[in-house]
């Protein structure tokens, strides 16, 4: 599997700045950020199932803009796989005919244009060889993480999340871990909004890192513009840890 880094950031302010948007091979994509907006209409049209973590804006603003420009280059529907919950939220407030007309309903050629698939986690989605399954995450909304299995070995994306103890028991059972991908949106001395907003800051994730009883190699994602140098200095403060890296836009992991 090879996943190219789209965007990874907490938000958006000139041209390293992409909201989270991972590209699976050819054919997949992890969330709908704005980093998405930097393909061509060919890979665009490429894609043919999309895993959305939650339906926060800085995941998904840029689904309903793809959905419409490779609607007419297809001729067999893009599948978005969520949760339930997810998909009511994408259906209700951004397909719903009135911020963007509801694509599954539309058909070109007899071929409906977009297909929405139900997930839950535990749930896993075969496509070939590869192995997509959800996993949890603690966020404000209903919202999943994902672990991306090639076969040789796996990748997790913990999506948004805050302090989540039903995720560290599954991670520790993934025997073939190469690359965790986990945030932190906040500083330390934002730690209170962090909570709130239920996401993490350097602090909380080494607690959470702490859980974790496999090895793997770790990067941080989804930092707040304006927050990236203190974050990335707070990371690498303490001295009996080897500082995770920081996930960059148009990273490519093969595994
Ligand atoms: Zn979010
Ligand atoms: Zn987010």
């Amino acid at each position: 599997m090879k996943v190219r880094v789209l965007g990874c950031s907490g938000g958006i302010g000139g041209q390293d700045l992409r909201t989270t948007s991972f590209l699976v091979d050819d054919d997949i994509l992890i969330d709908a950020g704005t980093g998405l907006t930097d393909l061509s209409l060919d890979e665009l049209a490429a894609i043919n199932h999309v895993f959305i973590t939650h339906s926060h804006l800085d995941h998904i603003v840029a689904l309903p803009l793809m959905i419409d420009s490779v609607a007419r280059l297809r001729d067999t529907p893009v599948t978005v796989h969520a949760s339930a919950s997810t998909i009511d939220m994408i259906r209700a407030y951004i397909f719903n005919g009135v911020i963007w007309p509801d694509f599954s309903e539309i058909a070109i050629r007899r071929c409906k244009i977009l297909t929405y698939e139900a997930i839950h986690v535990g749930q896993q989605v075969r496509l070939g060889r590869r192995n997509i399954v959800a996993v949890p995450a603690v966020h404000t909304v209903p919202a999943v993480g994902y672990h991306l299995d090639s076969g040789d070995a796996s990748l997790v994306f913990t999506g948004d999340t805050t302090v989540n103890d039903l995720l560290w028991p599954i991670i520790n059972q993934i025997a073939n871990l190469r690359y965790l991908i986990i945030e932190s949106s906040f500083s330390n001395r934002d730690e209170a909004l962090a909570r709130r907003s239920r996401h993490l800051c350097p602090r909380l994730l080494f607690a959470e890192l702490d859980k974790m009883t496999v090895t793997a190699e770790i990067f941080v994602t989804h930092l707040k513009p304006g927050q990236i140098d203190i974050i990335t200095a707070e990371l690498s403060e303490p001295e009996e840890r080897l500082p995770p890296g920081i996930l960059r836009k148009d990273q490519v992991f093969e595994f």
